[in-house]
């Protein structure tokens, strides 16, 4: 994520915020014959998350949604459904999902009406018999959306009484978008809520026939009846649920080529199409910029940006195969020198491709992000790297001891908003100490070694330590958990900024 006019600090911190059919998925769901029902245990209701500790459902691995919606104008519910194919991890007598601001109508476990009750942000089903640990199971939930609910998060806690800005379902005059980052897409549509559970995705909107629907991956399926289009979307890689994007509106698509014969597709609000073209003709170069710099192929079959006409208010998220941004910052020639554009493309390798694993990992997210995000600016001539790292070293040294360090941070606010500055730095921090080449092979070993799945900073220390074959834990211990910003290798002059007498506090902590 990434905020884009928040009231930011100054330019340089603004901060950032980024199926299987029934059918098929139940071929592979036969319990031998014969054999007696697992006497089953229920699943953990948590999966113990430092920062966000009511999120993620224990006992089994979310590996497909199906998310279905039907979208009317003038009305703000629509009716939907979510089939979760999903594994068993334990024998499992009855099992959650996170859920919060839906009228759940059925449940089904495996084609069987199954029994369900909801308790605060968990949806609590009890399938007819319990389900055998190793094998799959497909939960089919109907439900009413409602997109005027959007309940608020139980752990972001702004300061001060202070309201997050932020609603899930984002509301636009000619349809609406989604931001379920960091706990909100269970707003959305029920789920398995942590970014350790990453899925395959479909989605299948309905709109009347004068609205586009954008959604993750690949148009698969559109087609027509009665004044009513279905368009389905498919993304065949996993992405973790918080970054998911369903969006319907009256939408321009502009169509290239990126590199390798990448397929681009971006979507602008079509009253904006003309003041969003510079934006989206820039995509391209980015792409190969991107692939040439991390020395990897862009992890997806497709690429684009989506421009919400509103209710996006300030801010960008790494939605991947489609980063979304408010279409007014992408009209704005700052973009440029500013590049979030860029940000939210790094995302998709950083965030989206390999992911935290818990919330405490953010700053493997963010901090990637930015790092590349400023190596694009100094690339493109607009300031030198040393520079721009020095401004916000002496921005992080000052943040700190207020927000906590990078892999530690104080709250789930923190997290978001906090991480992404002291994780560039470390990563400009390890590059000092490894050298240039040393530092490309480290991130790309990282990459193609978690891609599609989660890690966590352990991770990425021990794969830093083998490839450098040296013992780098001290360095990112100080940079990752240290109390204080440690001295930058090779520029021990870097120092805080001193707090102006006048400054207000940022709405970020
Ligand atoms: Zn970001």
């Amino acid at each position: 994520m990434r905020k884009v006019s928040m009231k930011p600090r100054n330019k340089r911190t603004a901060r950032c915020l980024a199926v299987v059919s029934v059918a098929a998925a139940l071929s592979g769901v036969t319990v031998p014959a014969g054999a007696r029902p697992a006497e089953g245990t229920p699943g953990a209701a948590s999966l113990g998350d430092r920062l966000f500790p009511s999120l993620g459902n224990g006992g089994y691995d979310a590996r497909s949604y199906d998310v279905a919606f039907d979208y009317r104008p003038a009305v703000a519910t629509m009716a939907a459904r979510v089939t979760m194919t999903a594994m068993a991890t334990q024998n499992l007598s009855r099992f959650s999902l996170d859920s919060a601001g839906q009228r759940i109508r059925s449940v089904t476990v495996n084609g069987r009406p199954a029994g369900f009750r909801t308790a605060g942000e968990k949806l609590f089903i009890t399938p007819p018999r319990s389900l055998p640990d190793g094998h799959p199971f497909v939960t089919t939930i109907q439900y009413v959306a409602d997109r005027d609910a959007n309940p608020a998060s139980p752990a972001v806690k702004m300061p001060q009484g202070m309201a997050w800005p932020w609603k899930p379902w984002v509301n636009a005059p000619d349809g609406f978008a989604v931001m379920g980052q960091a706990d909100r897409s269970h707003v959305i549509f029920p789920s398995n809520d942590h970014p350790s559970d990453k899925a395959v995705f479909t989605f299948r909107v309905t709109t009347p026939a004068d609205r586009t629907a954008v959604a993750n991956g690949t148009l698969v399926e559109r087609r027509t009846t009665n004044g009513r289009t279905t368009f389905v979307y498919r993304i065949d890689r996993p992405i973790p649920t918080d970054v998911v994007q369903i969006a319907v509106g009256k939408f321009t698509r502009t169509d290239a080529v990126g590199p390798f014969g990448l397929p681009l597709h971006s979507y602008a609000p079509t009253a904006q199409a003309a003041k969003l073209a510079p934006a989206i003709a820039r995509t391209a170069d980015q792409v190969a910029w991107a692939e040439r710099t991390l020395g990897l192929p862009f992890p997806y079959s497709t690429y684009g940006i989506l421009g919400a006409p509103s209710g996006y208010d300030g801010v960008a998220l790494e939605t991947p195969t489609i980063s979304t941004f408010p279409a007014a910052a992408l009209a704005q020639p700052d973009e440029k020198e500013s590049p979030t554009q860029v940000h939210e493309l790094i995302h998709q390798y950083f965030g989206d491709t390999v992911s935290p694993r818990t919330w405490d990992d953010m700053w493997l997210s963010e901090g990637h992000a930015m790092y590349y995000q400023f190596r694009y600016t100094s690339d493109r001539g607009f300031e030198p790297m040393d520079q721009i790292m020095k401004e916000i070293y002496a921005d992080e040294a000052h943040q700190r001891p207020i927000v906590g360090p990078p892999a530690h941070m104080k709250n789930a606010v923190g997290v978001l908003f906090d991480t992404d500055a002291p994780g560039a730095l470390t990563l400009y921090a390890l590059r000092q100490v490894v050298g240039d080449q040393t530092f490309q092979r480290i991130e790309r070993t990282f990459y193609t070694t978690y891609r599609y799945g989660s890690a966590t900073t352990q991770d990425y220390i021990a794969v830093a330590n083998r490839v450098s074959g040296r013992n780098l834990t001290g360095l990112f211990d100080a940079w990752l958990y240290g109390a204080k910003t440690p001295p930058m290798p090779g520029h021990p002059d870097w120092t805080g900024r001193q707090p102006s007498p006048s400054a207000t506090p940022s709405s970020a902590h």
